[in-house]
């Protein structure tokens, strides 16, 4: 069958490209194996962010006291937790559908795996799809990793873990990263014991040191054992739980054990090599800044690519392909050239855009680093909210912002001030002139440039 447009996965990409591309007029089809949505809403964001929501709620009533507000015992409903989260993530599909209902008898939407099954050709189901341009958005899954006895165990995964609806005794969490840090937290927020193990010697050790620590403390005082810079040498079924050996020959007996050491592309079976797609090492396609794949017509978006894997950089990416396709090379943005911020949703979250101190010392590029304890900030004070800490780095010649990184409450929230700050060209300057409202947290960065000599008040 002829299409102008073919889309192969229904990610964060993949839904508005379908959607745009029908509603112009163009004969699309959207190609979808799973549930339509893709990691983020089913999987992903939406699920864990839900989930997140309800450990908070048990932490907070948990320590409503230190506010002088007395509780009762906090009882903690997982199976009611999982309805609600799979509600929210109903609504979303709902949401979907609606959205490509909307966009007409230009689409049409294939439930099914789809295949190269040769140069411009994708096979679905048995039958042929052919079009000038397709767009490949399948995305990641949960790595398995290489570890001996694995497969004798029952381990759990990052989608799997949110069907459970009972509270695990002792989850063993394998991978420091952001996934590791936000189930390992929610975890023992739920009420069970937690211990994360990480090959690294901090967790998200993609950080600088000091966030990494700051985020450390909050979870060893919450009660999550660390376990850094240590191999897992194997696994093994002990009793009805499961036992982790370490290189350091120490074991750590779990009752359920997660496994949250990275993500692999969607790639094994797609046909790469049948419709002339080039893949790295990884198996994730290459593509330039233009997401054009070795295949002329081709293009892949999303984390299939091997960037950085979010939702937010799986949109944009939506929005910049439509633009080159639709506007010609040279006059749209490209992948190249963008700024992604991201955010871990612990608490305190961690969130940074630009770079970091240890990004800058890497690529001995010259900073003042203006840096504050979260706990300095009023507001968490009031808040009780005082973990975490805010680094800034400004170029000493433009003053311009070169990155950010605040670990703290609402960091998510407070990181897009420099968001806007580094999109827009602005030096911190127009921070430190500001008037800032009194009290919020967002005060803070204010009070961290104020720190610097250069606009010191003091
Ligand atoms: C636990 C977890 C939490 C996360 N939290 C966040 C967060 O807070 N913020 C954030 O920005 N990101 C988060 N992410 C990452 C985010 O979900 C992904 O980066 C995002 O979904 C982008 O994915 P995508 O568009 O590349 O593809 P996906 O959303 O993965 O979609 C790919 C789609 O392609 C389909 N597919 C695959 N192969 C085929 C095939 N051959 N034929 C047909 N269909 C196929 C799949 O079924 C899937 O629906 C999280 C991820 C996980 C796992």
């Amino acid at each position: 069958m002829q299409y102008d447009v073919i889309v192969v996965g229904s990610g964060q990409a993949g839904v508005p490209l379908a959607a745009r591309y029908a509603n112009q007029g163009r004969k699309t089809v959207l190609i979808e194996r799973d549930q339509l949505g893709g990691t983020c809403v089913n999987r992903g964001c939406t699920p864990t962010k839900t989930m997140v929501a309800s450990a908070r709620a048990a932490h907070v009533a948990r320590n409503a006291a230190r506010l002088g507000v007395r509780a009762g015992e906090v009882h903690v409903d997982l199976a009611a937790i999982v309805n609600r989260k799979n509600a929210i993530v109903n609504q979303w599909r709902e949401g979907i559908v609606k959205r490509l209902t909307r966009a007409g008898d230009g689409l049409d939407v294939v439930q099914g795996h789809g295949r190269f099954s040769g140069p411009g050709e994708i096979a679905v189901n048995g039958k042929r799809y052919s079009a000038p341009t397709i767009v490949v958005n399948v995305g990641a899954r949960p790595s398995d990793p290489n570890i001996q006895g694995l497969d004798s165990v029952a381990w759990l995964d990052s989608t799997s873990i949110m069907e459970l609806t009972e509270i695990p005794e002792h989850l063993v969490v394998l991978g420091g990263g952001y996934i590791g840090c936000e189930f390992g937290q929610m975890f023992r927020r739920f009420g069970s014991k937690v211990t994360i193990v990480n090959r690294g010697p901090h967790i998200l050790d993609r950080e600088d040191e000091d966030v990494s620590e700051a985020l450390e403390e909050v979870f060893r005082t919450e009660g999550i054992a660390l376990r850094t810079e240590v191999e897992v040498v194997s696994v093994a079924r002990s009793g009805p739980g499961v036992r982790v050996t370490l290189a350091d020959d120490s074991t750590i007996d779990g009752s359920h054990l997660l496994v949250a050491v990275g993500r692999s592309p969607n790639t094994e079976n797609l046909g790469c090599e049948e419709g002339g797609i080039a893949l790295d090492k990884r198996g994730f396609i290459r593509v330039d800044e233009r997401y054009r794949t070795s295949a002329e017509g081709v293009y892949a978006v999303g984390d299939v690519t091997g960037g950085p894997q979010f939702t937010h950089t799986s949109w944009d990416d939506h929005r910049i392909l439509y633009d080159l396709l639709e506007c010609g090379n040279g006059k749209t943005r490209t992948a190249r050239d963008r700024l992604v911020p991201y955010a871990v949703f612990t608490d305190p979250q961690v969130a940074r855009v630009g770079l970091s101190e240890r990004d800058a010392r890497k690529q001995g590029i010259a900073y003042e680093l203006a840096s504050m304890p979260f706990a300095h900030i009023a507001r968490a004070i009031e808040l009780d909210e005082t973990a975490g800490i805010v680094k800034i780095l400004i170029d000493p010649k433009s003053e311009k912002i070169l990155g950010a990184t605040i670990a703290g409450l609402e960091a998510g929230e407070l990181i897009h001030v420099f968001v806007a700050m580094i999109q827009a060209g602005a030096t911190a300057r127009a921070i430190v002139d500001a008037e800032a409202v009194h009290p919020t947290l967002a005060e803070g960065l204010q009070s961290t440039l104020l720190k610097l000599e250069r606009y010191s008040v003091t």
